[in-house]
């Protein structure tokens, strides 16, 4: 029996489709007796809708009441696949940030994880259920929601895989792997198997959105290997690592 970490992005949750090929994915590892943990970014376009709703509102918008709302993307993604999981006859519990006992600093919209109160994450593992978990976000000391920076999703399934000592962390997107540059804009960009903390570090920072660079940072930190991969294929994806 093995620990997963896998986490979906907001494209490979775009439509019910998608959704359950996820949760499929889920639904297999935990038949094979693996503890599972999903972590879910909110479907494609939703994070920016609600931006752009708030900001119909108040164009400067920021701080905590943007974060609680932003955070709520995330939570339709979790409760849907649960209960996609559950036609598949896999228990499943769809938790928050703050159910999840991710503790962040006292900022928002581009807060760090500090430490995760592991309890409950442990306990619903222990029932035997897939444990999906909202990305992006986390609470405050004074239990108020806060957010991660976009792309945060990423850094949320490496927290938790570092927090739980997960075997794997797997990150499921929208293209096959890492680039030597952007796939989507570059034809001849490369794909790499390997690479480094480092040069993923360089890239991320660079603007390449394939991981969230705190993620990866945290991943160096931890030494949590990633594999980045496609939520819609089965070739092998590229391994992140020392
Ligand atoms: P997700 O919703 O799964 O988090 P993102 O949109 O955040 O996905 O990141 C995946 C996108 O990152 C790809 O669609 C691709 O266009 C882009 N990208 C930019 N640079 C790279 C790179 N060097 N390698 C792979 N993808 C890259
Ligand atoms: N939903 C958030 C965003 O769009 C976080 C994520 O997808 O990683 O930025
Ligand atoms: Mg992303």
């Amino acid at each position: 029996m093995a620990r997963y970490v896998l986490k979906f992005g907001g494209s490979s949750l775009a439509d019910p489709k998608k959704l359950y090929a996820a949760a499929r994915k889920l639904a297999a590892l935990r038949r094979e007796g693996h503890e599972v943990i999903g972590v879910l970014s909110a479907q494609g376009g939703e994070t920016d809708a609600l931006l752009a709703k708030a900001r119909q509102i108040d164009p400067d918008c920021g701080g905590r009441e943007l974060d609680a709302l932003l955070a709520t993307g995330e939570q339709v993604s979790v409760c849907l696949c649960a209960m996609a999981l559950r036609r598949l006859n896999v228990p499943a519990v769809s938790l928050s940030g703050r159910q999840a006992g991710i503790r962040t600093e006292d900022r928002f919209n581009d807060a760090r994880v500090l430490w995760l109160d592991n309890d409950r994450i442990e306990r619903e593992l222990q029932k035997g259920s897939v444990v999906l978990v909202t990305g992006f976000q986390g609470v405050n000391g004074d239990g108020d929601v806060t957010t991660l920076g976009r792309g945060g999703s990423d850094t949320t399934a490496v927290a938790l895989a570092a927090f739980l000592h997960a075997d794997h962390c797997k990150i499921y997107t929208d293209v096959d792997g890492v680039y030597s540059a952007d796939p989507r804009k570059d034809p001849d960009a490369v794909k790499y198997s390997r690479i480094s903390y480092d040069d993923m570090l360089t890239l991320a920072r660079s603007g390449a959105k394939v991981l969230h660079d705190r993620c990866v940072e945290l991943a160096k930190q931890y030494q949590v290997p990633i594999e980045v991969l496609s939520a819609s294929g089965d070739v092998p994806g590229t391994l992140v690592g020392a």
